[in-house]
């Protein structure tokens, strides 16, 4: 059986990161949606699909994860169309993983099967307090893995989410 497993990943943290590595371990290989492909520069969106393609494989990689493929995946605005939009994408998978409720009807709806994934660190590992973090100028190194950090840094992202914050406050 080979897994779907879609989020949009902003920023892939360590607690994907243990959730891609129990899937691989559990079937082999998976692959990863990389969803709302089409944002990027805002601040609960900051990194394009290209950026977090490159994260995210640089992670895998240097985790030993070689079995993998990512397609990045643009929002529709048409749900019921939503998972032939990804079957016509992707490579061809039997389940999907998802604890999204709107995420788990379209696939059920579409005859897929779903599982829910168990969530690792939730309290800590999440990509709305990373960003947070960010924005904020807090410590957020150690909720990622070494190469999204460095990844980040490469693109010069915390002054790309700093720029987003003071936009905000300039279109108050
Ligand atoms: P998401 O936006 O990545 O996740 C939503 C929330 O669930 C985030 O807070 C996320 O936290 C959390 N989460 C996701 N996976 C988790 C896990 N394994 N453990 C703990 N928390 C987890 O993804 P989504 O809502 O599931 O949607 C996936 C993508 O599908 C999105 O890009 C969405 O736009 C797209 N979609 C499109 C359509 C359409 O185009 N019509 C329809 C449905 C869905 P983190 O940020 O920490 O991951």
């Amino acid at each position: 059986m080979r897994p779907l497993l879609v989020g949009r990943f902003q920023p892939f943290h360590n607690g994907h990161l243990w959730l891609v590595s129990r899937i691989v371990r559990e079937y082999g290989s998976i692959i990863i949606g990389i969803g709302s492909a089409q944002e990027s520069h805002t601040l609960v969106n900051p990194f394009t699909a290209g950026e977090r393609q490159y994260m995210i494989q640089r992670t895998l990689e240097s985790n030993g994860i070689h079995d993998f493929y990512l397609v990045p995946i643009e929002d529709i605005y048409r749900n019921s169309l939503w998972v032939s939009h990804i079957v016509a994408l992707a490579p061809p998978f039997d389940v999907a993983i998802s604890g999204n409720p709107l995420v788990k009807r379209l696939f059920q709806e579409a005859g897929k099967k779903v599982i829910e994934p168990e969530m690792h660190g939730r309290e800590t590992y999440s990509g709305q307090e990373i960003r947070r973090r960010i924005a904020e100028k807090e410590n957020w190194k150690d909720l990622v893995p070494p190469e999204v950090y460095r990844s980040i840094q490469e693109i010069d992202g915390e002054n790309r989410i700093l720029d987003l914050a003071k936009t905000d406050e300039v279109n108050k």
